[in-house]
């Protein structure tokens, strides 16, 4: 694909107009001020003409839970115990590997729709998840979550070999589209032999780990009462855990000393504000871990406790709610919330050639249509494109340089295409296996 005469999101963060990007074999093969000459231009296959539009690096979730796609709208307004307890796991008892491919379906349905082309997914049925990806033409970083309670080595629990079945049969298929992590759910779900023998098995690989963290008060509350006083962060950095790399979700309820180790292992915090939000969990100190430099990035946690895919939501709520929160209109800029939602997700991914519009990063690319009143007028777009823009706005979604959704023609409220996906076909079944749980439950 070429696309012709676009403003673009470049490297910078900042919007540079009348750029002409070329896209070759799933990368970018330059990006010009100048038209390429008509001989070059041939050798392109789609010419895409980019007056009115604007091309940025496509997004990348952090932290997501796919299958529970089928839980959108079902557990609404209550405590959070209540919610996972009374609704969440009664749900997900019921919930077959069947129901979470279709579940994973509709959630690449909705992520692609929103410009979104990868995210890390912590949950059950890992082979049915990934196979649904790549049919997708999408990435993820899968991790089969682990509920490990009896004092056992990990080698004795079933996770461990269908682990290294996983690892062996899908890290790195589809051209490294699909990646393989370990998962510790997080603290309070997992013994200390278990996370010690998870540690040997990840150390000195190109595995990553995927964990909750410090997500409630309650829980940093309860740990320190079960190891000598340690909060989750110091229990994991005594065990070792952030030796390798790590993507920790949440990290709202953490102090000055948990920040201190979280930085100095450059651990990669998924942030989850519309999630955190809903269930009333608090607000991560974000000002802080950028103020330090950390590794921020964006999730949108799963639909119990979110509702929607649409992580242009998050980026917004990321630049906005800390400056209510700390009485601070500086504290997170539209340009740090880009950064989270693209090139940090896609590094915390273990992407690093993924997240930049730039010559040789894959073709991972998103194409906003700018000619709504919410973009005029814009002096410097990039403000409206956090504070204005949305995922609504999106009208091209290219993931390895396949188009995975576009809507041509674009006019206000109607849908687009969906090429690798069967969209009618994905709500029927994922709205019957949610009437069908619903029944059993
Ligand atoms: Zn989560």
């Amino acid at each position: 694909m070429l696309f012709a005469d676009i403003d673009i999101l470049d490297e910078n963060l900042a919007v540079q107009p009348h750029r002409w990007v070329g896209v070759r074999d799933g990368r970018i093969a330059f990006v010009s001020e100048e038209a390429p000459e008509r001989a070059v231009a041939a050798t392109f296959g789609e010419v895409y003409h980019g007056r009115g539009k604007l091309l940025m690096p496509a997004l990348y979730n952090a932290h997501a839970h796919s299958p529970m796609t089928l839980l959108r709208g079902f557990a609404e307004n209550l405590p959070l115990q209540r919610w996972l307890e009374e609704k969440c796991f009664p749900f997900e008892a019921k919930m077959t590997a069947e129901d979470c491919y279709w579940g994973t379906v509709l959630a690449c349905a909705e992520m692609a729709r929103y410009g979104v082309v990868s995210f890390s997914d912590m949950y059950y049925a890992s082979e049915e998840r990934a196979r649904a990806v790549l049919e997708a033409g999408m990435k993820a970083n899968m991790c089969e979550g682990l509920v490990a309670f009896e004092e056992k080595p990990y080698a004795e629990y079933p996770i461990c070999a269908q682990m290294e079945a996983l690892v062996a049969d899908w890290h790195g298929a589809g051209d490294g589209r699909i990646r393989i992590d370990y998962n510790i759910h997080s603290e309070y779900l997992s013994t200390e032999t278990v996370c010690r023998d998870i540690l040997d098995i990840v150390r000195g690989t190109d595995l990553r780990l995927h964990i909750h963290l410090s997500e409630t008060e309650k829980e940093v509350r309860e740990c320190r009462e079960r190891h000598g006083g340690l909060s989750p962060v110091e229990y994991f950095d005594r065990i070792g855990i952030f030796d390798v790399p790590v993507t920790a979700a949440h990290c709202v309820w953490v102090d000055e000393t948990d920040l201190d180790i979280l930085q100095a292992r450059g651990v990669f915090v998924a942030n989850n504000p519309a999630s955190n939000l809903k269930l009333g969990s608090g607000f991560a100190p974000i000002p802080e871990m950028l103020r330090r430099g950390m590794n921020v990035c964006l999730g949108s946690d799963g639909m119990a406790s979110n509702n929607n895919h649409n992580l242009f939501h998050d980026m917004y709520l990321q630049a906005l709610i800390y400056k209510g929160a700390t009485l601070d209109p500086t504290a997170v800029t539209p340009q740090q919330a880009l950064a989270a939602a693209t090139r940090v997700g896609a590094r915390s991914q273990g992407r690093d050639d993924c997240g930049v519009v730039a010559e040789g990063m894959r073709a991972d690319l998103c194409v906003l249509d700018t000619t709504g009143p919410q973009w005029c007028p814009a002096p410097d777009p990039v403000y409206n494109l956090v504070y204005a823009g949305d995922g609504s706005d999106v009208v091209l979604t290219l993931c390895d340089g396949q188009v995975i959704y576009r809507a041509d023609g674009h006019s206000a409220g109607s849908e687009g295409q969906w090429p690798t996906i069967d969209l009618e076909r994905a709500k029927a079944e994922c709205a019957a296996r949610t009437a069908r749980i619903i029944g059993e439950l």
